[in-house]
């Protein structure tokens, strides 16, 4: 991704009508290249809008289906509905961001005082190992807070098993420069490739692999080619699904976070008569990633003060004015921990038709997903 990317709903907009003609054949035959960041864009690029929903996944899937139907894009469709079931699997494993927040702050104090680990350390997010690909990825991401999915994976799984530096350094590396860093997706996919995910099954980013997919930019050597997956002695367990709360039918004072910017098309019921803006970063987040947060919140809370005819600021003490506080529901991560306590959650129908399926595997959300697209309800 080489273009500067605006946070607002109307740039969201604009990037989905110039790349859904992409998302069909085009799409399935080209997503697994990196071309870099001065080479054509293979994928949509729209995930730093979904992560925060100033594009909707069902506006996506809807897109491409209309473009291309359903034989077409389904393997963008695929892709979209990764999102959602790692978004449900956190919901239904939320120990597996609890314990990768420890496990940060307990590799940070192990870097603070182990020298070795941290020249280690400072060479992989710096780019200085003298792995080639490897370094580049580092200053891209550092650089242009995004990073191509095959890339991700190369890279996530060069960290682990051929630098053998600890997982949670790597994902929190990721987290504090992706301007779509998001919980849930970051965090299980960094467990997938270390191997703990799917217990038993690492990923292997292999040399050929590599070359064939940057189109030759990149030919590393000295890769642990052959992983040998890790291992945790206690995994997140499954926890049931919490319910949405019922909200109240009289006025309301809605909080808007950057789980979910688009208050437009939240099914409440009730009358919204304040607007407030909760911004809860990602932990460590960059300057860059904070600005980009702040950008797509004032956008919201403009659109949202002028949508529902009132005041919409970022909230402080006393925004509420005493009126009940009504939410979207902030999925497991920073802004679910940030919202006041009595807050009432309302859960979008996508939510609410896909997380069951995603205890789980994927498959289990792929078998489900024509059910789900047909029990959707327009809007
Ligand atoms: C180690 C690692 C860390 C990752 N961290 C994040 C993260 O913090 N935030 C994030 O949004 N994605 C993350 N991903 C998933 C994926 O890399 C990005 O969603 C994708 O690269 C975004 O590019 P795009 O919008 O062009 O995707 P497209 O290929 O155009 O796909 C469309 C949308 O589908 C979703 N999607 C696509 N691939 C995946 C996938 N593998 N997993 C989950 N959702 C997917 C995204 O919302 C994306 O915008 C990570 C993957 C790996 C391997």
């Amino acid at each position: 991704m080489n273009r500067p990317i605006v946070l607002t709903r109307g740039a969201a907009l604009d990037r989905l009508t110039e790349a859904v003609p992409r998302f069909g054949p085009v799409y399935a035959a080209n997503r697994n290249t990196d071309a870099g960041p001065l080479g054509r864009a293979t994928t949509s690029e729209l995930s730093p809008y979904l992560r925060r929903r100033l594009l909707l996944e069902q506006e996506v899937v809807g897109a491409a289906l209309a473009e291309h139907g359903p034989k077409a894009a389904q393997k963008f469709i695929d892709e979209v509905f990764w999102r959602s079931y790692f978004k449900g699997n956190l919901e239904a494993h939320p120990a597996a961001w609890t314990s990768y927040l420890d496990d940060v702050a307990a590799e940070r104090e192990r870097l603070a005082a182990n020298s070795g680990l941290r020249r280690a350390y400072q060479d992989a997010v710096s780019g200085r190992t003298g792995i080639d690909g490897f370094d580049d990825w580092a200053r891209e991401l550092v650089e242009h807070g995004w990073l191509h999915n095959h890339a991700r994976m190369w890279f996530a799984s060069i960290w682990v098993f051929t630098l053998r530096l600890p997982w949670v350094l790597g994902a929190d590396f990721f987290l504090q420069n992706l301007l779509d860093g998001d919980p849930a997706s970051n965090t299980l996919s960094w467990r997938w490739v270390a191997g703990l995910h799917t217990q038993g099954k690492a990923y292997a980013a292999r040399a050929e692999n590599i070359r064939r997919f940057t189109d030759g930019r990149f030919s590393p050597t000295g890769l642990n080619e052959s992983p040998e997956p890790l291992q945790e002695i206690d995994p997140p367990s499954l926890v049931p699904l919490p319910s949405a709360d019922p909200v109240p039918t009289g006025d309301v004072a809605l909080l808007l976070h950057l789980d979910d910017l688009n208050p437009e098309t939240l099914k409440l019921g009730c009358r919204v008569t304040r607007v407030g803006g909760l911004v809860a970063h990602a932990p460590n987040a960059s300057e860059q990633v904070r600005q980009a947060d702040r950008e797509a919140m004032a956008d919201a809370l403009d659109r949202a003060g002028q949508w529902f005819g009132c005041a919409a600021a970022i909230a402080v003490p006393g925004w509420e004015d005493g009126l009940p506080v009504v939410a979207a529901w902030a999925p497991v991560g920073p802004s679910a921990d940030a919202l006041p306590p009595g807050c009432l959650r309302v859960r979008r129908q996508w939510d609410e038709l896909t997380w069951p399926h995603a205890t789980r595997g994927y498959f289990q959300v792929k078998s489900a997903t024509p059910a789900i697209l047909r029990a959707m309800s327009p809007g």
